[in-house]
């Protein structure tokens, strides 16, 4: 290791806060600082190219030299350089994107606006219906239904909506946050129980549930269209059919999670078209700007536009907003990437490459350490066990999901960790022969751990 490159990781040790990082591996592995990127590839401060087999958070979805993303950025930033959407203002980009991603919308939405991030763009959203119910006087609905293992970002109430144990840390998610079941078959679903008796249970205990509650007290339901940091579930083909009914019975708002989904990272358009999901909010954000600017999106219906209109009558305004939320450069760039995604042969491609990826995944489930080998589109996961029966995981004290990752970054190939899972989303520019070098490392990668614990 050369001294310049020894000195980046010592000034990062000293001077920089991980956050969302496994301490233990940062102590014993380092961390990976990144110099530049040639397509899917990252190439860090010491020489090592990666392949970038989660697209970084899910995002950089082109990839890493995207010139017609950077080119259009200095365009719009020597046209108009930033702005905001405060007391009626606006720029051209901003519009231009709300135009199109009303046109691209998996289901008929009235109007959108704009964020910085997923976080953002569902900490709004709570904010639009709580206000909403209150000046429809009712003021109780404030209550939010979200699922265990969900995922929807790292704000307070984002976090509190996230159902994952951690955010315990925070004392979260508080009185406000109704949690249900995670609708991932393989582990939940009952000795016998089909998919789709599985989705009808769940169904029911949702019904159930509201009726605990009480309907009166609950202001609206978040999912994933297919969780994504929750482990990659995919939920049960009439999951969403069956849940429906029951929100639309008591008048309960769905909220389509689209921040990792959208834009066509499940082999659709959009996850509300993968799973039947009928929303009457989505949220957008990652691969809408490729991750080359912080943008989140938020679409509403024609029915919530109307009584969020209404609501922000009584206020005179949406008291709400961020400084750059629809910033018109991340809006330039999103334009760009959108046509690149839905007109150039993009969005075929993960297509094309999806099947290669899937098959290929769905083949590892027969390695003795995997339980399941699951996923939709260019996104995936491979579950281990220590017993394939009974489906038993392995002790956390192994840090199996880590030493899958570690042994991949050294052949040259970033996964993701998640417990005693690892967690796939290749850019959507990948080739077929660099899916079947990922997955030819995994089985790799897989027999290595595999004798370390058999
Ligand atoms: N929602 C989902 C489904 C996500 O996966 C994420 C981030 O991974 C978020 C929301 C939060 O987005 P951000 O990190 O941009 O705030």
């Amino acid at each position: 290791m050369n001294i310049a490159a020894q000195s980046w990781e010592r000034r990062e040790a000293t001077s920089f806060f991980h956050t969302f990082t496994d301490l233990p591996s940062l102590k014993t592995d380092g961390p990976v600082i990144i110099d530049h990127g040639e397509g899917p590839y990252i190439i860090d401060t010491v020489g090592r190219r990666y392949f970038e087999g989660n697209s970084g958070l899910w995002n950089m979805t082109l990839g890493f030299s995207e010139r017609r993303l950077s080119d259009a950025a200095l365009k719009q930033y020597q046209e108009f350089p930033g702005y905001h959407t405060f007391f009626g203002r606006n720029s051209k980009p901003t519009v231009e994107l709300a135009e199109r991603m009303l046109k691209l919308a998996p289901a008929p939405m009235s109007r959108v606006f704009f964020t910085n991030s997923g976080s953002e763009a569902n900490e709004s959203i709570v904010k639009l219906l709580w206000m909403m119910w209150a000046a429809e006087g009712r003021p109780e609905r404030r209550k939010l239904l979200t699922r265990k293992n969900a995922y929807h970002g790292a704000t307070v109430m984002a976090s509190a909506l996230t159902g994952k144990d951690y955010v315990k840390a925070f004392g979260l998610p508080g009185p406000e946050i109704v949690t249900l079941d995670c609708p991932h078959a393989w582990r939940f679903a009952l000795p016998g129980e089909g998919d789709d008796e599985f989705a009808a249970r769940l169904a029911a205990n949702l019904e159930t549930r509201i009726l605990q509650e009480g309907p009166e007290t609950i202001a609206g339901m978040f999912a994933e269209p297919v969780m994504g940091a929750g482990g990659v579930i995919v939920p049960p083909a009439t999951y969403f059919a069956k849940i429906q009914p029951v929100l639309q019975r008591y008048g309960i708002p769905l909220i389509a999670d689209e921040v990792i989904c959208g834009f066509g990272r499940t082999g659709s358009l959009w996850g509300t078209l993968a799973v039947g999901q009928q929303p009457d909010i989505i949220v957008a954000s990652k691969s809408m700007s490729a991750g080359y600017f912080p943008m989140g999106a938020v679409m509403l219906s024609a029915d919530i536009d109307k009584r969020a209109t209404a609501a922000s009558e009584v206020w005179e305004e949406f008291p709400h907003g961020f400084t750059t939320g629809g910033h018109p450069v991340g809006c330039a760039i999103s334009l760009e990437a959108i046509r690149i995604i839905t007109e150039e042969g993009v969005f075929e491609n993960v297509k094309s490459v999806s099947e290669t990826f899937q098959s290929g995944l769905r083949a590892l489930a027969d390695h003795p350490m995997i339980g399941e080998a699951r996923g939709m589109g260019l996104m995936g996961a491979l579950e281990t066990v220590a017993d394939k029966k009974t489906k038993q995981s392995f002790s956390g004290d192994l840090r199996i999901g880590e030493r899958i990752s570690k042994e991949a970054r050294d052949r040259g190939f970033i996964i993701r960790p998640l417990g005693s899972s690892v967690v796939l989303a290749p850019p959507f520019i990948s080739t077929h022969g660099q899916i079947e070098e990922l997955l030819a490392v995994l089985k790799e990668v897989l027999d290595v751990v595999y004798g370390t614990v058999k």
